[in-house]
């Protein structure tokens, strides 16, 4: 999964992506470039609005159902550590294109700053999706700016209360000004994965790579009517 995506990355998405950034640079299309600042202060500044509208297209993805279709093959890997993070299906990635273009063109990222944020972007993520043990005291202290494992743990939860939470992909601000944050759920009482897809079978790859396109009845990411396992009515069990 991991390898496709990267392929779709190189062969798709940057070819399109990087010459319209540097298209814009030159046209001065966008906020950005039409104000004049420092140049510490605009990558700063760049890199802070691209993170910021990355939760945005989260947030999207989880709530719109045809998106979830896609994100859902992110979210169905049933042991989350580092290779969860290029778990992506490459239709995600490619459907992730016009919004990255809008956030070029309305932010005046340049070039520069679009290299910069995916690569902090991508270890970020590789970070927060990954397995490491950090004492609570530090994943506490730590999430006051960045998105934890901890953190992004409890959004990789089956319940639909947990998953509605911790949108954030770098900085962790965002969740904390919309409500969204949350860091009280004990790592070892969540179960990963979504409820649809509870057992290994589900999720091969062959199986991932079909499922945007063959899936039924599949809940958005809200799952609003869609009771946990382990709060579900015993006769539903
Ligand atoms: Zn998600």
């Amino acid at each position: 999964m991991g390898a496709i995506g990267a392929a779709t990355v190189h062969l798709v998405e940057t070819p399109i992506v990087l010459p319209f950034a540097i298209l814009t640079e030159r046209t001065g299309i966008g906020i950005l470039h039409q104000i004049p600042l420092p140049r510490w202060v605009n990558i700063l500044l760049a890199c802070v609005v691209m993170d910021y509208t990355l939760y945005m297209w989260h947030v999207l993805v989880h709530k719109h159902p045809w998106l979830w279709r896609f994100h859902v093959v992110h979210h169905a890997d049933l042991d989350l550590d580092a290779s969860t993070a290029v778990r992506f299906h490459f239709g995600e990635l490619i459907i992730s294109i016009p919004w990255r273009l809008a956030q070029i063109a309305v932010i005046g990222t340049s070039p520069q700053v679009l290299i910069i944020w995916q690569t902090a972007t991508l270890v970020s993520i590789l970070f927060h999706h990954s397995n490491a043990y950090l004492p609570a005291a530090v994943e506490r202290g730590l999430s006051r700016l960045l998105v934890t494992p901890r953190m992004h743990g409890i959004h990789h939860s089956v319940a639909h209360d947990e998953v509605n939470s911790n949108w954030s992909s770098g900085l962790a601000v965002w969740d904390r000004l919309h409500g969204t944050f949350r860091l009280d759920v004990p790592q070892e009482a969540i179960t990963i994965g979504v409820p649809e897809y509870p057992v290994p079978g589900d999720v091969t790859l062959q199986r991932m790579l079909a499922l945007p396109f063959v899936a039924r009845n599949l809940n958005t990411g809200d799952r609003a009517e869609r009771r946990p396992p382990e709060t579900a009515p015993p006769d539903a069990r």
